[in-house]
């Protein structure tokens, strides 16, 4: 399962669609605790099952962006994969 985005806050785009903003962290819906461990009953985190986590490492936030911090552990946590996962086969 792909992980969301649990935020700080959260803004409403032109679509009316809840988006995230502020401290945005990485979270697998079904589960009460975001990748990093942080109890999201305890750190007042919304969930946003509906946007995927796929912040780059080389994401550049703008102005514009309503997020103003990713958490690099939750980035490291969903870029994990095993190396032997990459190894190249023949067809
Ligand atoms: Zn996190």
């Amino acid at each position: 399962m792909p992980a969301a985005v649990a935020a700080s806050s959260q803004w409403t785009d032109d679509t009316g669609v809840r988006q995230p903003g502020g401290e945005v962290h990485a979270w697998l819906p079904g589960q009460n605790q975001t990748l990093c461990g942080l109890a999201l009953s305890r750190s007042a985190l919304r969930r946003f099952p509906h946007v995927p986590f796929d912040f780059g490492a080389t994401d550049v936030l703008t102005a514009a962006d309503r997020i103003g911090w990713i958490c690099p552990r939750c980035q490291a946590a969903t870029r994990e994969r095993p190396r032997r996962d990459r190894t190249f086969r023949r067809p």
